[in-house]
C-alpha cells in the first residue's frame, strides 16, 4: 500500500519522478534549462511543471516555485503540509527556502547540482536549526536520467557556443573536459 511517507516503496518515488522528468524535458523544448517538479499529495499529483524563466521573463520561475504555486492555489492552503516535492535537480537556495516556506514535509530530488544546490550541497537549508521547519529528504532517485538531461542539454549549448556563464553554472557535474 502506498503512503506519502518516507517509507513510501522506491518505485513509488520513481513514478511521481517520471512526471517531474516529462516536465523537465517539457521545459527543454521551449530552451528552458531542463529541470521539472510535481507536487503529490495523497497519492495524486496536484501540480507539474517545468523551468519557466525565459518563457514567462520571471527571474524566480523555477520548477519548484511554478509548482508550488499551482499545488497551493489546487490545495486553498499557502501551506502544504501533506505534500511531497518531487524535484529533477537538488533544490536551489531560493526553491528550498519555499519548500520550507510551504512547511513541506518531504522532498525527492534527482541528481545533485554541485554549485548550486542548497539541500545537501551547500547551505542544508532543508534540515538548519536556524529556520523553523525541516524537510525530509531522498535524493538520487532516476538519479542518472535526471543528471543526463542537464548534462546533454548544456553540451548542446555550448557546442552552439549560446550558453552563459550564469547559465552553465546550474550544471554542476559536467566536467569542462566533458565538452
Ligand atoms: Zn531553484
Amino acid at each position: 500500500m502506498l503512503s506519502e511517507s518516507a517509507a513510501e516503496p522506491i518505485d513509488a518515488h520513481e513514478h511521481w519522478m517520471r512526471e517531474a522528468l516529462r516536465a523537465a524535458r517539457e521545459a527543454e523544448s521551449r530552451q528552458e534549462v531542463p529541470i521539472g517538479a510535481c507536487i503529490v499529495i495523497g497519492n495524486r499529483i496536484v501540480a507539474v511543471a517545468g523551468n519557466r524563466t525565459r518563457t514567462d521573463c520571471d527571474p524566480t520561475a523555477h520548477a519548484e516555485i511554478v509548482a508550488l504555486r499551482e499545488a497551493a492555489q489546487a490545495a486553498g492552503n499557502y501551506r502544504l503540509g501533506d505534500a511531497t516535492m518531487y524535484a529533477t535537480i537538488e533544490p536551489c537556495a531560493m526553491c528550498a527556502g519555499a519548500l520550507i516556506q510551504a512547511r513541506i514535509p518531504l522532498l525527492v530530488y534527482g541528481a545533485r547540482d554541485e554549485k548550486a544546490g542548497a539541500v545537501d550541497t551547500h547551505f542544508q537549508i532543508c534540515n538548519s536549526d536556524k529556520l523553523n521547519h525541516r524537510i525530509e529528504v531522498i535524493s538520487g532517485v532516476l538519479e542518472s536520467e535526471c543528471r543526463d538531461l542537464m548534462q546533454q542539454f548544456f553540451k548542446d549549448r555550448r557546442q552552439r557556443s549560446e550558453v552563459s556563464d550564469q547559465e552553465s553554472g546550474t550544471l554542476a557535474e559536467t566536467p569542462a573536459s566533458d565538452v
